[in-house]
């Protein structure tokens, strides 16, 4: 919880992960009870400020584990995801949690479609809940559900009402990932200029712009973001940790504090929790991250890494990876030679340079380091044996 408090204090930009919400919402996933406590521990240990820890109103094991999670007494603020019912609210309270989040939709579709109700139950069923929750002495996070394709005058009501029931902040949901960032960025402004409301970002990525959208919104006024690793969540996913952690440190210049080297110990570990291993193409985390296959890269690379990487592998707990493949050049080639104490010449390398590639067509994959070594064993052969002929 110190963490958090002392964050908001010294007005910094603050991650709030749902992996173990929204992320075990990923249609197929489910964390058993010890995965849940151990990438508790893993976010903490990172320093994510907030972690949405579940569900408690399911009772059985998702209540259970959130009560485990508030036993092991982290530096993050723990919070209670919850519907617009003081019922629900009641189940975290149980467990110890320091601070909820209230959901409730605030588009029409949702309203009539789903909840078939009214604008005016939403409000009051909101105000309801926020108050009992207040008076528990909790952080409260008010979330307007489907908050991207809501009628901005009932948004802007319904967040007036939240501030005014004693809400701490508005979570503004993209839930179906409609969002685009310059529609992302004047609309965070407005509701915090015509408000005053504290803003969380909750992102989806159905068009692939969820960490694009956050950031809009960040660079709007929304202090809070909300993530998951690897950008796990319904459908396409949420706002990945590690993107938006990069992105604002590099392209934003915001150092959030964030251990990032633990990165690719982190994501490994829940893909593997959750059934979903990292791609090789996931930006910061995925293999392929540092790896230089194409001549022209990986020359760049090797006389100066800057020339083709923003930051270095190891600052994600990544190693850059020189890939011997089809589109490699004699340089690579070389250079793989050097690490085993053999120092080719440029004509040798040229030489072997067409046997590697064909190679690699023939496999249509890399080669493993052995290959590479049996194809220069068949090359000094081939060598020797011309040599006996003339
Ligand atoms: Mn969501």
């Amino acid at each position: 919880m110190g963490r958090f408090q002392n964050a908001l204090k010294d007005e910094k930009i603050l991650l709030v992960d749902t992996t173990l919400r929204d992320g075990e919402q990923t249609a197929g996933v489910v964390f058993s009870n010890q995965e849940k406590l151990q990438i508790a521990r893993m976010l903490d240990g990172i320093g994510v400020h907030q972690i949405e820890a579940g569900v408690p109103v399911m009772g059985g094991d998702e209540k259970n584990v959130v009560r485990k999670i508030v036993d092991l007494e982290l530096e993050a603020s723990i919070m209670g995801w919850n519907r617009a019912h003081t019922g629900d609210v009641q189940h975290s309270i149980d467990c110890g949690v320091d601070s909820v989040a209230i959901s409730i939709s605030t588009s029409d579709i949702h309203i009539v479609h789903k909840l078939r109700t009214d604008r005016d139950w939403v409000l009051s069923n909101m105000t309801k809940a926020v108050r009992f929750a207040k008076k528990a002495g909790l952080y409260v996070s008010v979330n307007a559900e489907d908050a991207s394709r809501s009628e901005l005058d009932f948004l802007l009501k319904f967040a007036r009402e939240a501030r005014d029931a004693g809400a701490d902040r508005l979570r503004y949901c993209d839930t179906v990932g409609v969002l685009e960032p310059f529609k992302t960025y004047e609309l965070v402004k407005t509701i915090i200029e015509e408000t005053g409301m504290e803003i969380e970002m909750h992102t989806h990525n159905d068009f692939g712009m969820a960490t694009a959208n956050a950031l809009a919104g960040a660079r709007a006024g929304a202090r809070l973001i909300g993530v998951t690793v690897s950008g796990l969540g319904e459908r396409a996913g949420n706002a990945a940790l590690e993107e938006i952690t990069m992105a604002l440190k590099f392209l934003m210049g915001t150092d959030m504090g964030i251990d990032t080297k633990r990165f690719h110990e982190v994501s490994e570990y829940v893909g593997r929790a959750a059934g979903r291993p990292v791609s090789p193409g996931r930006p910061i985390v995925g293999s392929n991250a540092f790896a230089h296959e194409s001549g022209i890269h990986a020359d760049g690379v090797l006389k100066n890494p800057a020339t083709y990487e923003v930051f270095s592998p190891e600052d994600v707990g990544l190693q850059r990876q020189i890939i011997i493949g089809k589109h490699s050049g004699s340089k690579s080639v070389m250079m793989k030679f050097k690490e085993y104490g053999i120092q080719l010449t440029g004509e040798e390398a040229g030489e072997l340079l067409p046997m590697v590639r064909s190679a690699t067509v023939e496999l249509k994959r890399p080669l493993f380091d052995k290959e590479i070594m049996y194809i220069y064993e068949d090359y000094l052969h081939q060598k020797r044996k011309n040599k006996h002929v003339n």
